[in-house]
């Protein structure tokens, strides 16, 4: 019998390649299969900008947030891909959604400070506030191309497999846990991860395992 992968990771965009570098990183064999090749611009995580903020209405974002940084700082020095860049950022208009946001920052911790207005056309005098801002230092602006390059790259040293222009056809359910159809071959795996972005729920409609999927 062929090898039997612990997880197939479906998707190769930034959910996919983060999901295909921590599990590597934890020990576990992990093969990321990717339909397009390397750079591809089909799915919903390539071009220079994407917002990394920590200041969310809602603690749970916040905690996410806050815990990548120093992951997303590893694997900058991991792989020498510099892709995150903290410039630091506003939030002003709805004065209750910026309040909560600064009570959520300032109970788990993080750094945020409310300006008033004329403090705020002080200090960036382009910005035009008709509010009361929160400046929250630690965001910034994360590269998506450079991050996903580097998220392959972090997996690959952890020992994963990253393969491009592999089509999951379908999914099937075996002993061992599932049998992922490509268009190259059939894999076995344990489990398997679907990050397959705007693709998913045609993937998912198409495996037949329906309510087997958490
Ligand atoms: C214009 C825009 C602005 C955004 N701004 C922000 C922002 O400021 N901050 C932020 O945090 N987020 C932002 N996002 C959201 C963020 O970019 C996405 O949430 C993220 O890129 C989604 O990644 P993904 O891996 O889920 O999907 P995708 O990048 O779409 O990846 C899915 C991958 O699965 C592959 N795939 C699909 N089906 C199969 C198959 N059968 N076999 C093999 N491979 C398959 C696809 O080819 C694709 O590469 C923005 C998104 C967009 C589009």
């Amino acid at each position: 019998m062929s090898e039997i992968f612990d997880v197939i990771v479906i998707g190769g965009g930034l959910v996919g390649s983060s999901a295909a570098w921590r599990l590597a990183a934890r020990g576990r064999s992990v093969v990321q299969l990717e339909q397009f090749g390397p750079g591809h611009k089909h799915g919903a995580s390539h071009g220079t900008s994407r917002i990394y903020r920590q200041a969310y209405d809602n603690h749970q974002y916040t905690g996410l947030a806050a815990g990548a940084l120093p992951l997303w700082r590893e694997l900058e020095t991991t792989t020498d891909i510099g892709f995150l860049e903290l410039t630091g950022a506003v939030d002003h208009g709805l004065p209750q959604a910026v309040q909560s946001k600064a009570k959520i920052l300032r109970e788990a911790g993080i750094k945020g400070e409310i300006l008033t207005r004329a403090e705020a056309s002080a200090r960036w005098p382009g910005l035009r506030f008709d509010t009361t801002v929160l400046h929250h230092p630690d965001a910034g602006r994360l590269h998506a191309d450079r991050a996903v390059t580097a998220l392959k790259a972090g997996a690959v040293f952890a020992g994963a497999e990253v393969r491009h222009d592999v089509r999951v056809l379908a999914l099937a359910r075996a002993s061992y846990g599932v049998d992922v159809v490509t268009d190259s071959g059939t894999l076995a795996a344990r489990q398997v991860v679907i990050a397959a972005g705007a693709w998913t729920a045609d993937l998912i409609a198409d495996s037949g395992l329906g309510s087997e999927i958490v």
